[in-house]
């Protein structure tokens, strides 16, 4: 480390030779003591030694030289060294010069020519005491300072590089560590990789390929002679990385530069494992959203397979519907379900006084077709007749088969009058079909009975039963008829 500087300045050779000697014989070897004739030469040396790092607590100067007085200098010396305490050391100073010497340059003291060595002694020791006071009060609050920032990172953002950065250069702001390089190992939460992050102070002339090590175990252990300060980092027991200090003075001597940097070692490691928690929180919440957006899909193509499978449903039962609403053979409607949709339609007839009719139908000596040829020609015979009788009728009548080769035509929109000939139609057009099947050719005719629905009707049974009663007619008078029912049916 380089000493500090006590210069001694007059232009007088003699008194120079007795100030060194008299200084170095009372105050320890820390200091080191330089000398100029002039207050040029002084401003020259003082330029060397900053430039080399040295501190100059001290500067003793005559008043009388040639060139330029003691005041003027240590005005010019107070500009470039403000913390530089000043003594002034002449027996032919005005008040005037000792005021001004005070008042712009901070003199410290002023002592008269010729000196007494021990007055002389005891006010050197003073000014060097009140330096080092505010040396170390100076230094106090910068270790401070570098501390506060470093607990400052773990409140802000950026990534955990950056704030290793930030700190580092904080630490190597400090005066008195700004000739060192700084590097901190972080291990990654699992320990198995390992990151390095390097600065360099501002005078910082140190190789920087510190020996990497490559795991967590070699980084521990690795501590080598040119290492001045080597601390694992570790918040509650677990070690996430450590700080590497390199300086090219000897900081084990100085107590409190190891203590800032055990104390930055443990604020560092705060804050790091802050910032990894932090990180590990944000990944975690990720991770869920991720997780809640998967099972929210999975929920949805759940609901749409639902979906999809209740249409099927719904196509299934309807069909059913269906299926229950027909007759097998002919695939019109069967009783029960052309006697509800009856009922419906006569409902909304009533409702509208709309005009709807009734018509019953029956094959004529339909048990001698299956007599004569047999139940499967006598279904051929049904099933052909089916079509006839939509053939015939309009796309809004509704056409039942009610049982054996009976079958019935709700008519709606349909007076008497359109019925009957609707009936006629059909009559005839069964008269005249020849229906072939099994190599027969099978004639065969209908009878008819019509009713018209009535106000009074409360169901369709009642205008049933009169067509019902009509198609009798219609038997009992030759068959192949159309019949009406009458009024007092
Ligand atoms: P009518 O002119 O008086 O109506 O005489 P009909 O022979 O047509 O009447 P009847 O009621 O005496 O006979 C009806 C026959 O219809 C009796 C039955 O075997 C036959 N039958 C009923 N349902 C079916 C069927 O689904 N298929 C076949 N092939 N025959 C049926
Ligand atoms: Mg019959
Ligand atoms: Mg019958």
């Amino acid at each position: 480390m380089t000493k500090p500087v006590i210069i001694c300045v007059d232009d007088e050779k003699m008194v120079l030779t007795s100030l060194k000697s008299q200084l170095q014989h009372h105050l320890s070897t820390q200091y080191q003591i330089e000398l100029a004739e002039s207050a040029e030469e002084t401003l020259e040396l003082i330029d060397e030694l900053v430039h080399d790092g040295h501190d100059i607590p001290l500067i003793i100067a005559d008043y009388v030289m040639p060139g330029m007085y003691g005041d003027e200098l240590l005005v010019k010396v107070k500009e470039r060294l403000p913390e530089t305490l000043s003594i002034m050391l002449t027996g032919q100073a005005t008040a005037d010069a000792v005021g001004e010497a005070v008042n712009r340059a901070g003199l410290f003291r002023y002592i008269s020519k010729p000196w007494h060595e021990s007055d002389f002694l005891l006010t050197v020791r003073g000014a060097l005491d009140s330096y080092a006071q505010k040396q170390e009060i100076q230094r106090r609050g910068r270790f401070r300072q570098v501390l506060a920032n470093v607990i400052s990172l773990a409140l802000q953002t950026g990534t955990l590089k950056q704030q290793l950065e930030a700190a580092l250069t904080s630490l190597l702001g400090i005066p008195d560590l700004d000739h060192g390089s700084a590097a901190v190992y972080l291990l990654d939460p699992s320990g198995a990789h390992l990151d390095l992050e390097i600065a360099q102070g501002p005078h910082g002339d140190f190789d920087t390929t510190i020996s990497v090590a490559d795991n967590a175990t070699s980084i521990l252990e690795h501590v080598d002679d040119v290492c001045h300060f080597f601390q694992p980092l570790t918040y509650q027991g677990q070690t996430m990385g450590a700080l590497e200090f390199r300086h090219s003075d000897d900081l084990s001597k100085c107590n409190e530069l190891s203590e800032l940097l055990t104390s930055f070692a443990e604020a560092l490691a705060g804050v790091i494992q802050l910032k990894q928690y932090h990180d590990t929180l944000e990944r975690h919440n990720a991770e869920l959203e991720e997780t809640v957006e998967r099972r929210t899909q999975d929920l949805r193509d759940a609901l749409e397979q639902q979906a999809k499978l209740n249409n099927i449903l719904l196509e299934a039962n309807r069909k059913l519907d269906f299926y229950a609403s027909m007759d097998g053979l002919t695939s019109l409607y069967n009783r029960r379900f052309f006697l509800k949709l009856a009922n419906s339609e006569v409902e909304r007839a009533k409702r509208y006084s709309h005009p709807t009719t009734f018509m019953m139908l029956d094959l004529d000596f339909f048990k001698n077709i299956n007599d004569d040829y047999g139940h499967l020609t006598g279904d051929h015979v049904l099933e052909r007749v089916a079509r006839l009788l939509e053939a015939e009728s309009r796309e809004a009548d509704i056409i039942g088969r009610l049982g054996g080769e009976e079958f019935a035509i709700l008519s709606t929109e349909s007076t008497l009058q359109q019925a009957n000939q609707l009936a006629e139609r059909i009559r005839a057009r069964v008269k005249n079909e020849i229906i072939e099947f099994d190599g027969h050719q099978i004639r065969v005719t209908i009878s008819i009975g019509i009713s018209e629905v009535r106000e009074s009707d409360e169901l369709i049974e009642q205008a049933m039963n009169r067509a019902d009663k009509a198609l009798y007619q219609s038997k009992g008078t030759g068959r192949n008829l159309v019949s009406i029912a009458t009024l007092d049916n």
